[in-house]
């Protein structure tokens, strides 16, 4: 029988993106709604990284399901790496995307267009029940427009041109950042760790 593999997430856009990056793999994926309902832990660490392993050793634990859980955010040069860790809540405990972005746009207000490089960063972690871990980090170059454009996605996307490309992530759409996105490559390596795992017995796998 399949063993397990809990998306540790309540946003259920990024649930479909998982499971359809994770698909045919020998694991039964399932989301948060198969678990008991649990309250979200404190995305505490300083890192992407830290909080990606937060997250999956928490419903882990709770569950004692193999468990991914990613943390992302966007990464902007000219204000030393800020929002970072805390691009959900960079207007405020209970911001909106728009107040995001409009605060975004208002710390860049003086940047000229050459210095508006940022990348988003997604780290992506699986934890099993036995104690292993592995992170995966996903990154996409680009630079942050002069003003909102675009109606697809979420969060930062009308703001960010990624490299090689014009238009913004909002409106270049799904195709697009399904392909390149920071979330997108993460969890193709996982993907390929996971794939790795099926070709060893588990007491083989690897800890790095
Ligand atoms: P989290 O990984 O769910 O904690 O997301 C952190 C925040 O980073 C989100 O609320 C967004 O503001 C931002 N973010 C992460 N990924 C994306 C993306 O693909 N597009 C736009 N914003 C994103």
């Amino acid at each position: 029988m399949a063993e397990i593999l809990l998306l540790g997430t309540k946003n259920t856009h990024k649930t479909a993106e998982l499971a359809e990056i994770l698909a045919g793999l020998p694991w039964e994926v399932r989301s948060l709604a198969a678990a008991p309902a649990l309250p979200e832990p404190e995305e505490s660490g300083a890192t992407f990284e830290e909080n990606s392993l937060i997250k999956a050793s928490y419903y882990c634990h709770a569950t004692g399901w193999t468990c991914v859980a990613d943390d992302s955010g966007i990464v902007v040069d000219a204000l030393d790496g800020a929002p970072g860790v805390y691009s959900a809540r960079y207007a405020g405990a209970s911001s909106t995307d728009a107040d995001n972005n409009r605060k975004l746009l208002k710390e860049l207000l003086r940047v000229p267009e050459t210095r508006r490089t940022a990348r988003f960063v997604c780290c992506a972690a699986i934890v099993h029940p036995d104690g292993r871990t592995q992170v995966e980090t996903g990154a996409v170059e680009g630079r942050i427009a002069l003003e909102p454009r675009g109606q697809a996605g979420f969060g930062y996307d009308p703001l960010f041109i990624p490299e090689g490309y014009t238009q913004t992530f909002a409106e270049l759409g799904a195709p697009v950042k399904q392909r390149i996105s920071h979330r997108a490559r993460a969890f193709r390596k996982l993907r390929l760790y996971l794939e790795g795992l099926d070709e060893s017995s588990p007491s083989n796998a690897r800890r790095d």
